[in-house]
């Protein structure tokens, strides 16, 4: 059997981000139809309605725009992917740039301003500390 990689659903084209939108990769897309990759949106499983307000991280927690703490529904939601993960015995993950839950080594820094700071979402927190390989797709 061939190794599983999680994706972020958007890289996928699944228009599950915040506004709405994909991130849509065509390799991507066609990892998925080879049966090698499973899309999964953290944010989604959290609980978190499609279109949904942004969020960035401040201080450990997830806050979005107007101020609403979100973390708990983060953190359930990286929970509830990490059952995709090993279900499928994936070694390896694709997470989108950047964002709250699927950010890789930056993520925006919480000031709403398009910055960034060093850092990893909650889903991408959760499998490093788990052992499993992730790579950021813009
Ligand atoms: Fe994409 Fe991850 Fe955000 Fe879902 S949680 S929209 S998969 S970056």
């Amino acid at each position: 059997m061939s190794e599983k990689i999680i994706v972020s659903a958007c890289l996928a084209g699944l228009n599950c981000r915040y506004d709405c939108a994909s991130k849509e990769k065509e390799d991507i897309v066609k990892l998925v139809k080879d049966g090698i990759a499973i899309p999964v949106c953290p944010e989604q499983l959290g609980g978190l309605s499609t279109p949904r307000e942004p969020a960035e991280i401040q201080q450990n927690r997830v806050i979005t725009a107007t101020g609403t703490d979100v973390t708990e529904k983060y953190e359930n939601g990286a929970l509830e992917a990490l059952k995709m993960v090993n279900m499928t015995g994936a070694s390896k993950a694709i997470l989108k740039s950047k964002s709250p839950m699927c950010g890789y080594g930056e993520i925006y820094d919480g000031s709403y301003t398009g910055k960034l700071k060093k850092g990893d979402g909650v889903f991408t927190k959760l499998l490093i500390k788990l052992g499993i390989k992730v790579e950021s797709r813009d």
